[in-house]
């Protein structure tokens, strides 16, 4: 017997509501949101045009993708379906979308900390603003703020 609630969910859910937006263009399915180790499992889904914002990571984030392709402007290479990228500490990297659609199930370890040009610190995203995002939007679809209980683990 163990105390820890298994997780089996779609990681690709039909339903438009479970897709919380993050940005234009840029929507998360939230999976897994640990508030203990501050580590979350996602699949981002970013379509053309849409951009997450330059940023930097203080600990390890594996990625899978699934669909389509990205890649980071700082980078030379393009990440395509069934590959595995890895963003090592320290890193800095803004991802673009050049065509279509792409999904990605990303496993952060920390946060992610915006930076300007000169790489200065200017706002952050960690499991805390996650589930915050979840609740907001979880409540504007009528799923209710509560909805995303089922993801985190404390
Ligand atoms: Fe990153």
């Amino acid at each position: 017997m163990h105390g820890i609630a298994d997780i089996v969910a779609a990681a690709l859910p039909e339903d438009e509501r479970l897709w919380v937006p993050q940005a234009p263009n840029v929507w998360f399915r939230p999976l897994f949101l640990n508030t203990v180790s501050g580590e979350w499992v996602n699949v981002l889904r970013v379509r053309k045009a849409g951009m997450l914002n330059r940023h930097r990571h203080p600990a390890p984030v594996h990625g899978y993708v699934l669909k389509g392709s990205w890649r980071y402007l700082e980078h030379d290479w393009v990440a395509r379906e069934g590959m595995y990228v890895f963003e090592p500490p320290g890193e800095v990297h803004t991802l673009v979308v050049d065509e279509g659609e792409m999904m990605t199930l990303f496993h952060v370890s920390g946060c992610l900390i915006y930076v300007d040009e000169r790489g200065k610190s200017v706002n952050y995203d960690d499991v805390h603003t996650k589930i915050e995002m979840c609740r907001r939007h979880f409540t504007q679809v009528g799923l209710g703020a509560d909805y995303v209980r089922q993801f985190i683990r404390t």
